[in-house]
């Protein structure tokens, strides 16, 4: 079979992309491995609801229609959404097809997957970036009376056993179940080790609409002084609710959570923590400082000042001093592990010599670098700060199609 562009995966990443390639008729398909939005309806946890409002889950042509802007949709909503996108769209959708092998071929590529082998001379990676959980070696460590499960399989706190809970990693995920499971009655101890603090409301306004007002969610990624940092930082410590709490550490130790640092080893049966969790969580503190200073600025240039409440600054991070250093895994006080340490893309069909040392895609802004034809998204910080969030689809999507364009106009010129 032949089409001009394989896009690979039916989330909202190769939805946004068809989309934008169908209004240039550009001749495409989109193979997914389940159903359209694969991913939110079966790698999420029962109570996860969108940390960003609704008024930000829109798609290239379609904005948000709901009549709850400032809500905060559950993962079957968000699921109704891009299969109603999906349908509006027409697009061309191959469902349970997976895709188990890229190749380049001299005049493209060959996709090849358990439904049959599609050549193509253009190829988009929308697979996404968080397939497989990012789980340290040590893992392999922890003793086997305890039992130990990512953010990517945990589904809610009364699949699991009695008994003490160590959650480790405290960005959105780690501090959205650990918040969960202590609230069950299992006591959760939280390592943390570097993390992004953030409200969920400052001056009267919630925090995505502020960092979507004053551009920060839309700053390139080719205007940040270093990257590949960027690309790393982890995502903000946020939940949506009903309630429109703010999940900070502070909350968390308010409601019994005990802080450890980062888990850094196991020795025997020790689980060892960092001793940096006083400086990590300083360091938050003096990044949210920046980011409300940022804001602040922006709302004073943009005449703001007189429309909401004035600024103002969040309590320190509350750390025990001193934190505790090491917690005997044998002694039965925790019974189950939750790793909340992130998630990576996997990349194990893709026979393209594309990948860096960490397997993750040489890119610029999404257009795969050596492999000419072939482009990436979904990514953080692809080419916006919000490259990763639903809403980053529409831009990223828009640019790499016109991309996209231009080479099959190149192409097609040398090809007379
Ligand atoms: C826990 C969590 C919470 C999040 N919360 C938010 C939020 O509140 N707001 C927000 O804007 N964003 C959020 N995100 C980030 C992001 O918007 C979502 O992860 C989103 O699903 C990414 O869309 P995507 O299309 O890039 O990737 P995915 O939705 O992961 O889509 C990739 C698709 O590719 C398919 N696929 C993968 N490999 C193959 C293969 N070999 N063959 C065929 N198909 C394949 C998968 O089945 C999947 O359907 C969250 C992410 C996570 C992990």
């Amino acid at each position: 079979m032949h089409t001009t562009t394989v896009i690979i995966g039916g989330g909202q990443g190769g939805l946004a992309m068809s989309r934008c390639l169908s209004d240039r008729s550009i001749d495409h398909v989109v193979l997914e491995r389940g159903e359209v939005a694969n991913s939110w309806r079966t790698e999420r946890w029962d109570s996860l609801r969108l940390l960003t409002p609704n008024w930000q889950c829109r798609l290239p042509g379609r904005p948000y229609a709901g009549d709850d802007p400032d809500g905060f949709m559950t993962a079957p909503e968000v699921v109704d959404v891009i299969a109603a996108y999906a349908k509006e769209i027409a697009a061309p959708v191959h469902t349970s097809t997976t895709v188990t092998a890229v190749r380049r071929t001299d005049d493209g590529y060959r996709v090849v997957t358990d439904q049959g082998e599609w050549s193509c001379e253009a190829v988009v990676l929308a697979s996404g970036a968080f397939n497989v959980p990012r789980v340290p070696d040590f893992a392999a460590a922890v003793p086997s009376s305890v039992t130990t499960r990512s953010a990517m399989t945990y589904r809610n706190p009364h699949d699991l056993d009695d008994g003490g809970v160590l959650v480790v990693g405290a960005s959105a995920t780690g501090a959205q179940i650990a918040h969960e499971i202590q609230s069950s009655g299992r006591p959760v101890t939280l390592a943390v080790g570097e993390h992004v603090r953030g409200p969920r409301e400052y001056r009267g306004r919630d925090i995505h609409w502020w960092m979507q007002a004053a551009g920060v969610l839309d700053e390139r990624y080719d205007e940040v002084d270093d990257i590949v940092r960027a690309r790393r930082v982890p995502s903000m410590q946020l939940t949506g609710s009903t309630e429109r709490v703010t999940l900070d550490l502070n909350k968390l130790t308010g409601i019994g959570v005990q802080l450890v640092g980062k888990f850094a080893a196991i020795s025997g049966t020790r689980a060892q923590f960092s001793g940096s969790l006083r400086n990590k969580c300083d360091l938050a503190d003096l990044k949210l400082g920046r980011l409300l200073d940022t804001i602040d600025e922006w709302a004073t240039a943009a005449g703001l000042d007189d429309a909401v409440p004035p600024p103002h600054r969040f309590a320190p991070t509350a750390v025990p001093e001193p934190p505790r250093l090491d917690l005997d895994l044998g002694r039965g006080e925790i019974r189950t592990i939750i790793w909340a340490t992130g998630y990576r893309p996997d990349y194990s069909w893709l026979e393209v010599d594309v990948l860096d040392a960490k397997a993750m895609v040489r890119h610029d802004g999404g257009v795969v670098v050596d492999a000419p034809g072939m482009y990436v998204i979904g990514l953080p910080f692809l080419r916006r700060r919000k490259s990763s969030f639903i809403d980053g689809a529409c831009d990223d999507a828009q640019e790499l199609a016109q991309h996209l364009a231009t080479f099959l106009d190149v192409r097609a010129a040398r090809h007379g």
